[in-house]
């Protein structure tokens, strides 16, 4: 059976940080599925379909990667596509304590999948994706932290 993982998050919309992570673990994984999760407390700024085509024309070099969007679970979406990990990306300790209660519960949903931390690359341990768009609200330089195609669709929604 071909070693699957899920990158799961929101991609609202997705940096050059989720991405260092998404590649990263599309050389340790035969398969990677990056998954656009619908999270209703955060208020998106793209559609799921948005944030989908924004990592579909990101990603597309990449032939092992694909992408797809759930609204459920995801311990029951892993066991939907069978899945063998979920990947995560850590920026900083502030990150720990929020990813250590979901890891918890996630085993307790699902203990045959496991959830696997990548240390992000240094660069990229300040950006998130609400920096990104705190930034381009106000029309500051935003390149070189997320993809071009990004890049534009940002301009456009705060055209
Ligand atoms: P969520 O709403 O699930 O936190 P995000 O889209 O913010 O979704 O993040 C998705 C995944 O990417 C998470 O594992 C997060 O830790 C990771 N991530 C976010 N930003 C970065 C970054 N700059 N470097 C590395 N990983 C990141």
């Amino acid at each position: 059976m071909r070693k699957l993982a899920i990158c799961p998050g929101s991609f609202d919309p997705v940096t050059n940080g989720h991405l260092d992570i998404i590649s990263r673990g599309a050389k340790v994984f035969e398969e990677v599925v990056v998954t656009v999760f619908n999270n209703q407390s955060k208020s998106p700024l793209f559609t799921v379909e948005e944030r989908k085509q924004l990592l579909e024309e990101s990603l597309k070099d990449l032939p092992n990667v694909r992408v797809d969007s759930s609204s459920g679970l995801l311990m029951d979406y892993a066991r939907e596509i069978g899945a063998t990990a979920v990947i995560r990306g850590l920026r900083a300790v502030s990150d720990f304590e929020y990813e250590m209660q979901i890891t918890s519960m996630n085993r307790k949903l699902n203990e045959d999948v496991e959830t696997l931390f990548m240390m992000t690359n240094t660069k990229y341990s300040f950006l998130s994706s609400s920096m990104v768009k705190e930034a381009a609200k106000y029309q500051g330089n935003i390149s070189g932290l997320v993809p071009d195609v990004v890049e534009q669709a940002l301009k456009e929604k705060f055209k």
